[in-house]
């Protein structure tokens, strides 16, 4: 019963199971009575400690996906391997309690604490209390909720967002070498979404887990990846690479169409203004507004955008001038190959006209992990 990642690991941050990593092997699943599979000869490896996110128009087989990988379903063909070994030749129940789980209605239990749903799992596999409680409080604190105001709460005691933190401790609980996550933060509001998304972010390179995640938001997926697969109908793998690559060389038209006509902007959104040849000052004295190093290149852009198109002026961490950054050295990044981290021809027309939008001010999402002007 008790499973092989349950060794006598001790708990604390550095107590964390090695992650391990998964690969499909032309998985196909044909429900009975369908025409066509749900998913086709799907063959993807993610590697240990990677986030794979699985990304796709509803229907596109995202589910059956994650669903196939713990065993719930069954493949019609192909095989399954995590951490090098068929989940086939597994138990099912044994395999799940290997496997975290997150869910978009993420399933609580009402009539338990907040501590009691943390423990889920080890209380399945059988550990002492004190060894339950303190993984509980761990893991609560872990995920930003103080355990001594929480732990005994009931889940309508707390709000959606909470909760879905709650789920991800949940599935943390056992140390699983692998995550699956299904639309997890997809009833979330945009504002609290993006602060868990940061969340889960930094919680990851903490725990580096490998990850499968699901979203049929490109913005998310792009913002989660390491890998993005894009699945179209029918559940065939349309591409399967890392973001700056997805935007910057879309396999075909579909891919191009669901990343979207901005997939420049969201290219310089995952570059710094640390990445770029900045304008050196010569001499003249830096005016205009300031802008951290660290900042993503659309983020700058947007304050261009809101100053008039007037340059920036770049501030290092010692607050020393970097450089300028200025529209024409952005709208060089946009058109100019090479120029980004896999910077093919993204720069085609529309891409300018489209600078009203990011001059809003940006989602929330980006604001939390670029920082404001310094
Ligand atoms: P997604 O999560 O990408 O929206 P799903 O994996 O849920 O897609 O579904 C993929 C396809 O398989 C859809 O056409 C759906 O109708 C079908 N499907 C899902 N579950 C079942 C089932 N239990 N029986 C029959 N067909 C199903
Ligand atoms: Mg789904």
């Amino acid at each position: 019963m008790i499973s092989q990642s349950d060794n006598a690991r001790p708990e604390g941050s550095s107590g964390f199971a090695p992650a391990a990593p998964l690969e499909l092997q032309r998985v196909t699943k044909r429900y009975s009575g369908q025409a066509t599979p749900a998913i086709a000869e799907l063959s993807l490896e993610v590697p240990a400690g990677e986030v794979c996110v699985l990304v796709g128009p509803s229907g596109s087989g995202k589910t059956t996906a994650m669903r196939l990988i713990n065993r719930m379903i069954e493949p019609t063909s192909g095989d399954i391997l995590l951490g090098g070994r068929s989940v086939l030749e597994r138990r099912p129940d044994e395999l799940r309690r290997e496997i975290g789980y997150v869910i978009q209605q993420i399933g609580l239990f009402p009539h338990l604490t907040i501590g009691e749903n943390v423990a889920t799992v080890p209380r399945l596999l059988g550990w002492d209390r004190a060894r339950i409680a303190r993984r509980s409080d761990e893991l609560l604190e872990l995920i930003g909720l103080d355990p001594d105001e929480m732990r005994d709460r009931y889940p309508t005691q707390l709000s959606g967002g909470q909760r879905q933190r709650v789920g991800v401790a949940r599935a943390l609980a056992a140390d699983p070498p692998l995550m699956l996550m299904d639309e997890p933060f997809g009833a979330i509001d945009p504002i609290n979404r993006g602060r868990l998304q940061d969340e889960f972010l930094r919680l990851q390179a903490k725990v580096r887990k490998t990850v499968v995640f699901v979203t049929h938001d490109i913005d998310e997926a792009i913002k989660m990846g390491d890998r993005i697969a894009i699945l179209r109908e029918g559940g065939v793998l349309a591409q399967y690479a890392p973001p700056t690559e997805l935007l910057s060389q879309p396999a075909d038209d579909f891919v191009a169409q669901f990343v979207g006509a901005d997939r420049g902007l969201k290219r310089l959104a995952l570059t710094t203004l640390g990445d770029v040849e900045l304008i050196q000052p010569n001499g003249l004295a830096p005016s205009g507004r300031r802008v951290p190093l660290r900042s993503t290149v659309r983020d700058a852009l947007s304050m261009i955008l809101t100053s008039g198109g007037r340059p920036l002026t770049v501030i290092d961490d010692d607050d020393d001038v970097a450089g300028l950054v200025t529209l024409e050295l952005v709208g060089g990044l946009l058109g100019q190959d090479g120029a980004l981290a896999n910077g093919g021809g993204a720069g085609e027309g529309g891409e300018a006209s489209e600078g009203g939008e990011a001059g809003e001010g940006g989602g929330p999402s980006e604001a939390g992990e670029s920082g404001g002007p310094g």
